[in-house]
Formats: C-alpha cells, structure tokens, sequence
C-alpha cells in the first residue's frame, strides 16, 4: 500500500518538474537546471524564506526570476549596482518578460511611467537599489502595491562582518519590520558561516531554508607560472585566447596603464581601469569591455563588482593578491557561462615587497597580523605543489573531492584534472644528493636562517651577512653548481612540503631540519622529489567541461550577427544569445525553427526574435563550406545519452548487475559477484535508470519506516548531495543506506 503512495506522489512530482523545465526553456530558453536552482525554487515558490550561497555563475538569479513568472504580485530584487540593473533588466527585457529598474539614473517621467505600469500589474519584476527605501514617498507608493516576492542581491552587503558593507543596506532591515508575511529570499556568493548568520539576523529572516553550494567552479583551470618574462609570458597566454575577453589585474594602477599600453603596442585592444581614472573613461572603458570593442581589461581591483559578463575566458593576476577570498571572487568573474576558463596567477615571492610596503603602514596591530596572516596563505597557496583545487576549496571549509566522488569509486584519485599540478606529468628525480646539501648547509648554519640565506651558502655568494658571519668557510659554501638560485628555492620548497625540512613561522621564517630529514641522514636514505617543470603555458586541456568540436568560422560569423544586434539595440552582446549559444548552433547548424529552438538558450521569444536571422546565416555558410552538422539530442534525454554512453564502456558488468538484480538477489552478493562495494553496485543502479533501464528495485526496499524517514531527508534537503541527508538524519544512517533510498524513490519514478 505504501508502495502505492510513494508513486503517486512521485507521479506528482515528476509532472511538478516537467512543469518547471517548460517554463524554464520558454522563457529563458535552458534546458536543464543547474545545482540547487530547482529546490530553491519550489521552496520560494512554497512562499518561504530562503538563504542562498553559491558562487559568481552559478544562477542565483533566476532563483528569484523564475518564480517571479509565477507568482501573483510584484518581485522586487534589491540590488546594489545601478549599472548591473540595466543589464539585467535588458536581458529579462530581451526574454519577454516584464521588468524594469528605477535608480537615480532614471528621470522622473521614466520613473512615473514605471510606477504607473507596476500598479496597472503589466511588469513581474522590479529591481531597485538600496538607497531608494531611505525615500518616504518610495515606501509609501510600496505600500499601495502587492509584492509576492523580495530578492536581496549581494546579501553580504548587509553585514558589518563582511568586506563590502554597505550602510543602504540596513534600510532592507524595514521590510520584515513592514511586511513580515512576504517571503524573502537573499543571495550571496560570499560569506563566512558569521557572516551568513548575521545576514539571517539583519534581515530577520524567518527559519529560512539554507541552500550552499559547493563552491568548485568544474570549468576554472588554475595554473601558477613563475613571474619571470611576465609579459612574455602574458602575450603567450593571450595568444590561446584570440578576440576573447580578458581580465588582467595588476597592483598597482600605474602597472595597469603601462600593460595596456603595452599590449596595445603589440596590436591588442586593451583598455586601463581603475579608481583614480575620470568617471567618464572608466565608465566607457568598462562599456567597450563589456560590448565586446575591447577584448582586455586591465584593472586594479576596483573593477569587478559591477561585471556580469558571462564570457571572460581568463583572469591573469599579474601580482599575487592579498588575500585569498578576493582572489577567489576575481577569478570568478572568469567562465560564468560554464564554458572551460583559465584563471593564472603569476607568481613571485619577490612580490611580496609590493605588499609589505602597505602592511608597514597599517597602524593597528591586530588588524596588520590579520592581514600579513592573508598575505601568507596567499603565498602558501602559491608555493603549494599540490592540487590547486583543493587546497582553495579546503581553506573554503570544503572536502574536495566531494563525497558523492569518493562513493562513486575515485577515491585516492585526488587529480582535478584542471589545475597545473594535476596536469603536469608526475615526474620526479633522484634528489639524495642535493637534499644532503641542503640539510647539512642548513645546520651547519645553526638551523638560523631563511631559505634565501641557505641558497646564498650553498650558492657561494658573496653577500655581506654571509661574509660576516664566516659562513663563507663551511664546507658547504659553494658547493651547488648543478642547480640555479631559481631551483634550489623549488627544491627547498618541495622539502618543505614534505616535511624533510620544516620553517617556523614569522616575518623571517627560519628553516631547520624535521625529524624525517634527520633520518634521511642518518640512515643515508635515497629520496625522490617532483620535477621542476617549465611552466605550462600551453597545456591545451584547460577546464574539464565537454565541449562541443564546432565550427569556428561560423562560429565568429555568429558573433558579428549577434554583435551588430546587440549594437542596434543598445545592449551588450551576451544579452542577444550567450556563447554558449552560438557555440551549439555552430556545431548543430539547425536551418529550420524547430531546431532552432531545441539549442540551449533559445527561448520562445529570443526565437521569435532573432531566429529567423540566425537561420539564413546558418544555412548561407552551410550551402558554401562544407561543414559537418549534427543531430541535435533531445533534451531530456541527454543525460541518458551520456550515462548510455557510460553503460556502453561496461557493458558486461551492468548486464551482469540487471541480470542479478531480476534474480533479487542481494546486493550483498551482488557487491561479491563483482568484487566491489555494495555501494559502487548503488551506481551501476542508478546509471541503469539514468539509461532507462526497467528495474524491480522491490525487493532491495528497506524498513518502510527508514524509506520514509530518509525520503523525507530528501525532501528537506534535496536530492543532490549526501552529507547534508547524512547530518539531517544525525548520521543514523550509512551513506549505502541512504544512496539505496535515493535509488529507490527514482526507479520508483520512472
Ligand atoms: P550569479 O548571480 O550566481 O553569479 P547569474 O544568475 O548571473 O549567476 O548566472 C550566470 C550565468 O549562468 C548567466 O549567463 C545565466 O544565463 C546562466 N544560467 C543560469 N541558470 C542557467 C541554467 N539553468 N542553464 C544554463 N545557464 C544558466
Ligand atoms: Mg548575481
Ligand atoms: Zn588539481
């Protein structure tokens, strides 16, 4: 009877779902979901309160556009940026749906109009800044309206905690103060567990559902590359990314304007920004960047906040940056349309004069140990030989890999696949000898002194504190001439990292030798380091996403379409069609409107729109060159492409599993058959129904009470990741038991 239910409900359920994905493609023309959109959104549109943490890129914003579609009154986003809000208004605008912006940019007659539309209920959705709720006449003319739905953009703003508060924000303190029945949902890509409780507070948010996501950016590549030959260096990485938009950010804004001219100098389009420019040319700056007349931005930090460009397909950090949270939101900027991105820093320690030279100026002493503390995880991370990838989602508080990998068999696998160190060979070399060196050189030194004062020893150099302190008489003095200053760093650098030697912390950090070099030398080990590589420049596997092998020359044909559209229109290319758009179309070549519309993006207006034009360049260039198209998947069914694709490479052992499944026989025995674990047999279930296999899971179906329970879980905390089930349940509950359930309730479904 039970049994029963449970389908019911998951027949609901899944037309509840069928129902979004409609809306979601007519409207803003997607195919799929991306992580946590969907429960975000059927939890707002449950009429809740809600808190959402996701990276830059992630889709927060339709979070709150979407069900602004379906609600009865007004959506009002709250959003600190005036030039974000013309953007995001065009885009909604270039979509069909009904939103307008009111700021201080507008004049009045604009503004009436607006007010006078929102009151006839013609317009969904209403962006406006902070400052505006300071306005009497503003709250009084809220008060005559009905609003469904608040958004809060950028809610860190809120918190004195953060580090880009703002004091308009404390006026959204009014809203739960005036209108404590309508939900709100705020949304944030920065904030510490502090800082996201004090949001919660600030705004009075009623036991708002909490939805983090995982903070890995699958298509951002990391590299380091040492800062020697910088803009050699530059100009090669330039060179991968021909007519596409770059950000470099420099130190200082001199340091921005001497690169942008000198990359122009060497014929690319790069433009300067930063604070101390006229407002004018930075506006512009930042306009041409964002239409596409100029493919580079070099910019001092300043420049960021207010870009929403999907397409930056690489973040150069041309001096190391201060701390590694800013960092992290910089190179978001890079890939926000999932499409594979390069983010480089260029590293050197030498740098760290740069910022030295401020943090001497700070005059409390907490605050200056605070920063200089930022400063060194930055160089940590820099120095660090291991997964990029990692590390930064650890000091984030993440696991990386996430569980949900580790159960699906990778684990020992720790390679990203997109970072320097996971791509680079693992070679090593026999490094007995020179690590001697190192270790005796290091006590003979009375285990005193710096990694440079060691490689000056070894190096035979005649510095003046070497000379004083006769450490120019050790045997060890002079004695590395296989190895440059450059290398012997690295290799100190990777004993450090193996804990051969061990350094102390402080502003002159002291080395000494840890109790593994001891044995090292007593028992005359051998011992095996990393090689040092030359930098990769030009790894060609840059992110991890697929990509699609589609023809570039229609592929800038596209671009110039949708460029002189957007120019036309007075909007920024992106907002026409984005490139993962055109990059589809180039490779699927659809000539007809029902293809047309099955490419990721195309919604029913923007094909009203543009699709007829779009067609003929299609079919023109396909009747002149001769280029490949392709059947274009059915969209719901793409991820049953790829898992048939995935059966397919073990074809036997699914078989195998579905044969022994319709002989209900016990995982248990399963797992043994295979000789794996119980809980790798879970996958091979859930790819079988990924690929539409029929399945009689029936018998595997635990305690109806423990179904129900972790059913439940799932509701509350979504289907997409364990450990949040996991720790709801209070960890009564395996991660086999829980993946089991999951299985269920999907063949269930099916
Ligand atoms: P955030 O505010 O979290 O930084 P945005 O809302 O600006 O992210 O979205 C980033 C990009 O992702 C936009 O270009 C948007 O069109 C795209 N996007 C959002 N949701 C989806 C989806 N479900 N499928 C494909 N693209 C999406
Ligand atoms: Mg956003
Ligand atoms: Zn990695």
């Amino acid at each position: 009877m039970y049994e029963h239910k449970k389908t019911t409900k998951a027949e609901k359920s899944v037309f509840y779902v069928e129902k979004m994905k409609k809306l979601l493609k007519k409207h803003f023309g997607h195919d799929t979901f991306r992580p946590f959109q969907e429960e975000i959104i059927t939890h707002v549109l449950k009429k809740k309160d809600t808190f959402v943490l996701m990276p830059t890129g992630g889709g927060k914003s339709l979070c709150y556009q979407l069900p602004a579609l379906k609600l009865a009154g007004l959506t009002l986003v709250i959003s600190p940026l005036i030039s974000l809000m013309k953007d995001q208004v065009d885009a909604l605008k270039m979509s069909g749906i009904a939103a307008e912006f009111i700021n201080s940019s507008l004049p009045q007659s604009d503004i009436s109009r607006i007010q006078k539309d929102i009151q006839k209920g013609k317009i969904r959705i209403l962006y406006i800044a902070p400052e505006r709720l300071a306005l009497h006449s503003f709250k009084g003319y809220l008060d005559t309206l009905d609003v469904s739905l608040i958004a809060i953009d950028e809610a860190h703003c809120i918190s004195e905690w953060g580090h880009d508060f703002r004091p308009d924000y404390r006026n959204l303190k009014f809203f739960k103060e005036q209108y404590p029945d309508t939900p709100m949902i705020a949304l944030t890509a920065t904030a510490t567990p502090v800082v996201q409780n004090d949001i919660i507070k600030e705004l009075s948010l009623h036991s708002p559902k909490r939805c983090v996501a995982s903070f890995n950016r699958e298509n951002l590549t990391f590299r380091i590359l040492r800062k020697k030959h910088a803009f050699d260096k530059l100009l090669g990485l330039l060179e991968k990314h021909k007519n596409e938009s770059v950000i470099v950010y420099c130190f200082s804004r001199r340091e921005t304007e001497e690169i942008a001219d000198n990359l122009n100098a060497e014929g690319y389009k790069a433009l300067p920004y930063h604070a101390g420019l006229d407002s004018t040319i930075r506006k512009s700056n930042q306009e041409q960047f964002i239409t596409d007349e100029a493919q580079i931005m070099v910019a001092t930090i300043a420049f960021g906040m207010g870009i929403d460009k999907p397409d930056v397909r690489m973040v150069v950090h041309y001096t190391f940056p201060k701390n590694l949270e800013g960092y992290y939101q910089e190179v978001g900027r890079a890939g926000r349309d999932g499409l594979p991105s390069e983010c480089v820093l260029l590293y050197s320690y030498g740098d760290k004069r740069k910022h030295d030279f401020f943090l001497d100026k700070i005059q409390d002493v907490k605050e200056r140990e605070n920063k200089s503390k930022q400063l060194d995880n930055v160089i940590a991370y820099s120095e660090n030989r291991s997964c990029r990838r990692k590390y930064i989602l650890e000091y984030f508080g993440e696991t990386y890999p996430p569980e949900s990998s580790i159960s699906k068999g990778k684990k020992g696998n720790e390679s990203c696949g997109a970072c320097d160190s996971c791509l680079r060979p693992r070679e090593t070399f026999d490094a007995t000898i020179i690590t001697q060196k190192i270790l005796s050189c290091v006590l003979r030194t009375g285990s005193r002194f710096g990694k440079n004062y060691i490689v000056a020893v070894l190096k035979g150099s005649r510095d003046e504190q070497v000379l004083r302190n006769r450490h120019d008489s050790l045997s060890v003095y002079g004695i590395v001439n296989d190895h440059s200053k450059d290398e012997l760093k690295e290799i100190i650098t990777s004993l450090l990292q193996e804990s051969v030697l061990i350094s102390d912390k402080g502003k002159y950090p002291t080395l000494s030798v840890a109790p593994k070099g001891i044995t090292f030398l007593k028992q005359k080990e051998t011992l095996h380091l990393p090689k040092i590589h030359e930098d990769l420049i030009d790894a060609k596997n840059t992110g991890k996403r697929e990509t699609l092998e589609y023809n570039t020359g229609l592929f800038e044909k596209l671009r110039t379409v949708r460029k002189q559209l957007a120019d036309k229109r007075g909007v920024p290319p992106f907002v026409i069609f984005s490139d993962v758009t055109l990059q589809a179309l180039a490779y699927y070549l659809p000539q007809n409107k029902e293809n047309f519309i099955k490419i990721e993006g195309v919604g029913e207006q923007k094909l009203k729109e543009f699709g007829e034009l779009f067609i003929a360049t299609i079919t023109t260039y396909a009747k002149k060159n001769t280029v490949p198209s392709h059947d274009i998947p059915d969209k719901n069914r793409r991820k049953t492409s790829s898992a048939k694709r995935k059966i397919h490479a073990n074809a036997l052992k699914y078989h195998q599993t579905k044969e022994m499944v319709s002989r209900k026989m016990p995982l248990k025995k399963i797992a043994k058959e295979h000789g794996v674990k119980e809980s790798t047999i879970i996958n091979h279930l859930d790819r079988l129904l990924d690929a539409e296999e029929k399945l009689d899971l029936g018998y595997l179906t635990p305690s109806k009470e423990s179904i129900k329970t972790i059913a439940h879980a799932f509701e509350h905390c979504g289907e997409e990741m364990l450990r949040p089930v996991f720790e709801y349940l209070g960890e009564q509950y395996s991660y086999e038991e829980i993946k089991l359930v999951r299985v269920i309730l999907k063949a269930n479904m099916e």
